[in-house]
């Protein structure tokens, strides 16, 4: 079976940008599958040579700011009691926010497999903003760029370390 892979994170660090890439011409795989929440998207995708089933939590962008955080907890949860590994994902560049905290907070608590990735790396240009990344608690970021398709063979060897 697969390994199931949920991509979380505060929204705009990137989620879905790695999971289009990582699914990529298997897109036409995603769907909704039964009993499974409008926003949270499934579907199979490749990492070198393993195969993955990838778990995509999103739809924040129409919600209200007073559900935005039950929204997400939601999301997240669901995609945490799902998922065999989890990528836990931040934003290179503006470094660790308080919302960064909030799920580090929650996914220290997880007793799976987590892998920080830091996005937005791509050229190295990212301004020192993963300074504070290890403090987080999950070790030092892996640097990814989800979007230029940089790191991947760094998070390929990080995926089979933690699996
Ligand atoms: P999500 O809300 O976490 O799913 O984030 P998205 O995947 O929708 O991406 C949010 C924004 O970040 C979009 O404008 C993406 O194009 C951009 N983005 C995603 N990955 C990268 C990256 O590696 N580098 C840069 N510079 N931008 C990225
Ligand atoms: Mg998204």
């Amino acid at each position: 079976m697969a390994l199931k892979v949920a991509i979380v994170g505060r929204p705009n660090v990137g989620k879905s940008t790695l999971f289009n890439r990582l699914v990529g011409k298997r897109l036409a795989l995603v769907d909704d599958r039964p009993g499974v929440t409008r926003d949270r998207r499934y579907a199979d995708g490749v990492i070198g040579d393993m195969d993955l089933t990838l778990i995509d939590t999103a739809g924040y962008e129409d919600v209200t700011d007073e559900s935005l955080e039950a929204r997400m907890r939601e999301q997240t949860e669901a995609a945490i009691d799902d998922a065999d590994l989890i990528l836990f994902m931040m934003d290179a560049r503006e470094g660790v926010t308080s919302l960064d905290r909030i799920f580090a907070d929650r996914l220290r608590k997880v007793h799976k497999p987590i892998i920080l990735l830091a996005n937005k790396s791509e050229s190295r240009e990212s301004g020192g903003g993963v300074g504070e990344a290890h403090g987080l608690g999950f070790g030092e970021p892996v640097p990814i760029s989800a979007e230029h398709g940089e790191g991947m063979a760094d998070l390929y060897q990080a995926v089979l370390a933690a699996s």
